[in-house]
């Protein structure tokens, strides 16, 4: 296994090597963070920063779906805007300057309905701990069109940073029509001569600051009212168009384009949890406003959990609100035992928080 600890030094987990404590399986960690994104770093920071000597599980996408974002503009504290994969390094340094450690593996299985709760990873290490948070964000939603598996890399992309240098000069298909779908969509007009942004309404979901400025940008057309029905390709084995329907009308109608760039939303990477943990209709994670799941001990932050805001700036808050929920609920459990795994803690009375709001969080 590949960990680094605060130095960035890269480790073994072999026999003899050295590991910090918060990275070596015979430990019985106080906190493992599951998750590189935004709020799994942050949780690692606070986590640290209270000596629980944290030990993050990055899963295999490093840095989750901010590492893939061209440009953070709206972060606080960097008035300038930075890369998406810059802004994870900082995280990344900042959390292990203070004692996390970064395990570079892939959580395969969690059991949770018993104390100390277990993780087992895809390099076959098997940690256990007293208490979780569990940070896996959420992953694109596809388009499950024909042509779209199969031109996967082709010409079909969910990631404008990552591929959009290869269509310099090329003219190309965003969908969708919120912030992503407008960002990134701008963001291809650097390479691109000409981006048809299609949208399966005439109002645009995304904020108002974006809105403004795709519907100025004269690199960019809108297809209104209308979804893609199937994605084509040519004789060289890439895509050469799409085929529409207008939600409207039902008309059929035919694009030519040299990419497609998908931007529908998302889906909550929750494959760890079914059966586990309560899970809402869209496959959130349900954690209240103390980032509490059903079971106690075990904390949910960033968009796992978070069907609303889904920002860096929010996913960073709960991060750091989870580690600080661990950190009560380790203090607690040392003062007063473990508490029946069966009990919610959501129904828990909470210092601090209004009655109304514990109620409806309990009913949630
Ligand atoms: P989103 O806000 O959920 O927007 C998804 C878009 O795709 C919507 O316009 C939706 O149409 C459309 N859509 C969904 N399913 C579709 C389908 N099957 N076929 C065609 N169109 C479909 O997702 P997002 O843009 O990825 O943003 C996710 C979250 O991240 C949001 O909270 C957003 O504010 C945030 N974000 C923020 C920034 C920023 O602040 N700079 C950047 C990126 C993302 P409808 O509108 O008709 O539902």
């Amino acid at each position: 296994m590949s960990e680094s600890n605060q130095n960035g030094a890269q480790m073994q987990n072999g026999a003899g090597a050295q590991v910090s404590k918060g990275g070596t399986e015979d430990t019985l960690h106080e906190v493992i963070v599951i998750g590189s994104g935004p709020a799994g770093w942050t949780a690692g920071l606070y986590a640290a920063r209270a000596n629980l000597e944290p030990l993050l599980i990055t899963g295999d996408d490093f840095g989750g779906q901010v590492s893939i974002t061209y440009e953070v503009e709206n972060y606080p504290g960097f008035p300038e805007g930075l890369s998406g994969p810059d802004l994870v390094e900082k995280f990344k340094a900042q959390a292990e300057r203070f004692g996390c450690t970064t395990s570079y593996d892939h959580v395969t299985e969690i059991v949770v309905d018993e104390h100390p709760f277990t993780v087992r990873t895809s390099q076959d290490k098997e940690y256990r701990t007293k208490s979780l948070i569990l940070c896996t964000g959420a992953r694109p939603r596809f388009l499950e069109v024909p042509g779209e598996q199969e031109y996967t890399g082709k010409g079909v992309s969910y990631c404008a940073t990552c591929d959009g240098f290869f269509f310099r000069g090329k003219e190309l298909v965003v969908v969708g029509g919120g912030d992503s779908a407008l960002e990134e969509g701008l963001f291809l007009t650097k390479f691109a001569t000409n981006v048809k942004v299609i949208h399966r309404r005439d109002e645009l979901r995304a904020s108002k600051i974006l809105q403004d400025r795709a519907l100025a940008n004269d690199q960019i057309e809108f297809v209104w009212n209308a979804v893609v029905t199937s994605i084509n390709g040519n004789e060289n084995g890439v895509v050469s168009g799409v085929n529409t329907r207008d939600t409207l009308t039902g008309e059929q109608g035919e694009l030519a384009t040299d990419g497609v760039f998908v931007y529908i939303g998302h889906i909550p990477n929750n494959d760890l949890y079914h059966g586990k943990l309560d899970l809402d209709e869209d496959g959130h994670l349900i954690a209240d406003p103390m980032t509490r799941t059903n079971i106690p001990g075990v904390f949910a932050a960033g968009e796992i959990a978070d069907k609303v805001f889904k920002q860096v700036a929010t996913s960073v808050g709960q991060g750091c609100a989870a580690a600080m929920q661990a950190e009560k609920f380790l203090a607690s459990l040392e003062a007063v035992g473990l508490p029946d795994l069966n009990e919610d803690p959501r129904a828990w009375p909470t210092p601090g928080v209004p009655k109304q709001t514990a109620d409806l969080v309990a009913a949630d």
